[in-house]
């Protein structure tokens, strides 16, 4: 399960925030994940809470926005919404795509006291 590895990383970051900007306690983590990117969110949000515990996160939601899949599809010139890689493009049910968005995960906003 790589999600408890994320989520490490993750509570990394909200404490390297926490000491740039001085606060002490975070209520809701939002974070964004693309449709691509092979992270499960109720996976995320089990493990968040078990790795934020006696952390500046501890207690903190975590509010999971899940972005979606978008690729450049040569055939029709344009960036078209993809839910899995491989898929074919929705336009033109064509295969040259590449992906350009979506495959990521980040930390999109913090609600801190
Ligand atoms: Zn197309």
């Amino acid at each position: 399960m790589h999600e408890m590895a994320l989520c490490e990383g993750i509570i990394g970051i909200v404490e390297e925030e926490a000491r740039k900007r001085g606060f002490a306690k975070v209520n809701v983590v939002c974070l964004e994940i693309g449709a691509l990117s092979h992270v499960a969110p109720e996976a995320m949000k089990f493990c968040f809470e078990a790795v934020a515990a006696r952390t500046v996160a501890q207690g903190a939601k975590l509010e999971i926005v899940e972005t979606p899949g978008v690729a450049w599809c040569m055939a029709c010139s344009k960036s078209v919404e993809i839910k899995q890689r491989y898929e074919p493009c929705p336009s033109c049910g064509g295969y040259q795509l590449q992906v350009t968005g979506g495959e990521e995960m980040r930390v999109r906003e913090l609600e801190v006291d």
